[in-house]
């Protein structure tokens, strides 16, 4: 049976059918009912976080705390993420600046932000790019001296604390994803956790039209509420997303097993201050007997199917040819070039994951 890079986690369907049940008798699918207001809570406690709103997916929650906060001019961000995350500065109107990584965990460089600030830079947004926490740090004494806001791409990390507290309690705002491919799913789904609790009006009426009474609509927002039937799925998902860690984790144990010490294959490091969720097992090919690309045909020719994320850097991807000047961010295109993540999810078994770390090692 074919082996793809993820699968996503579903609750029993007899719990599901349970949890929407009474929909039929409220007849009330969307707009802030029963199920979305229940979600909202069981999250921010689980989240550990004051302010959170929802959103129909983590992409346009992303595009609502951008607009949210009012920036202008600049954005200095990663290339080396999903094209998600630059698009949303884009169709924000706003303006990408493009800034290397670390090269030990993918995340933005702190070292490289100081230089590229100018007097047109509002922002700077981060990605907790697999699930690995960022130099929060550095980039928020950045933050602070320049007077930027701060605004995570957190779609990664669900559910990880760093020094115990919930992730989402730093920077000024924080997205969530909850698509069906990561940790925790509402079947499509995001969030956008905040400080400010003057921001909730405002989050609230850029998902739903910009509607803030019957008769007024202050802003010109769009439609991404989420409905219903996502939020049941997400009541349902979070009972069990803390044993579906548990096992990802020991997946990910295997790998390691596998794959640690390896000559030319380099695993990711994790900060020692965090919980972690096991989101992706990204494996970087360098010095390797196989290059990226001919571990990535191997194993599709054995039905198995790893991506290259993050591949290509989001500055080069040829919407953005022409428009973008972007500068070079040589770290992150070396990794781009070397990366492949490898299938992970709860119920992969050990020996399917033998069976994939021996066709790379062979
Ligand atoms: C999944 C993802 C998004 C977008 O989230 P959706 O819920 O799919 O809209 C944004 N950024 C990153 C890094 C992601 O992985």
């Amino acid at each position: 049976m074919a082996i793809q890079v993820t699968r996503s986690s579903l609750p029993e369907f007899e719990e599901y059918v349970e949890e929407i049940r009474d929909i039929w008798t409220s007849r009330w699918l969307t707009n802030n009912g029963s199920k979305h207001q229940s979600l909202e809570a069981a999250l921010k406690e689980y989240l550990g976080i004051g302010q959170l709103v929802l959103f129909s997916n983590g992409h346009l929650a992303l595009e609502g705390a951008l607009q949210a906060m009012d920036l202008t001019g600049e954005v200095i961000t990663t290339p080396f993420t999903f094209p998600s995350t630059t698009h949303a500065i884009v169709r924000s109107g706003l303006t990408p600046v493009f800034a290397d990584i670390d090269a030990s965990d993918c995340t933005l460089d702190p070292n490289g932000i100081e230089k590229l600030i100018t007097e047109k830079t509002s922002a700077i947004l981060p990605v907790h790019v697999y699930g690995n926490v960022c130099d929060t740090e550095s980039i928020e004494k950045i933050a602070l001296k320049y007077g930027l806001k701060v605004i995570y791409d957190a779609a990664h990390t669900f559910g990880i604390t760093l020094q115990g507290k919930g992730i989402a309690s730093f920077g000024d705002a924080s997205m969530f994803s909850f698509h069906a491919t990561k940790v925790f799913n509402t079947i499509e789904g995001g969030a956008v956790a905040f400080r400010d609790p003057a921001l909730k009006t405002r989050l609230d009426a850029l998902k739903n039209f910009g509607i803030t009474s019957p008769e007024t609509a202050e802003y010109v927002g769009g439609n991404a509420k989420m409905n219903e039937f996502q939020a049941a799925m997400g009541l349902c998902n979070l009972k069990h997303v803390d044993e579906e860690i548990e096992k990802r984790e020991q997946v990910v144990q295997r790998y390691q097993e596998n794959l640690a010490g390896i000559q030319g294959i380099r695993l990711l490091k994790a900060r020692s201050d965090v919980t972690r969720n096991y989101a992706y097992f990204p494996v970087i090919f360098d010095g390797f007997k196989k290059n990226r690309d001919q571990v990535g045909e191997e194993l599709e020719q054995h039905d198995i199917h790893p991506r290259k994320y993050f591949y290509p850097l989001t500055s080069k991807l040829s919407c953005y040819e022409g428009i973008l000047d972007s500068k070079d961010t040589p770290v992150a295109l070396q990794v781009a070039q070397r990366i492949l993540t490898l299938p992970l999810y709860s119920d992969l078994s050990p020996s399917e994951v033998d069976r994939i770390c021996q066709i790379i090692v062979s």
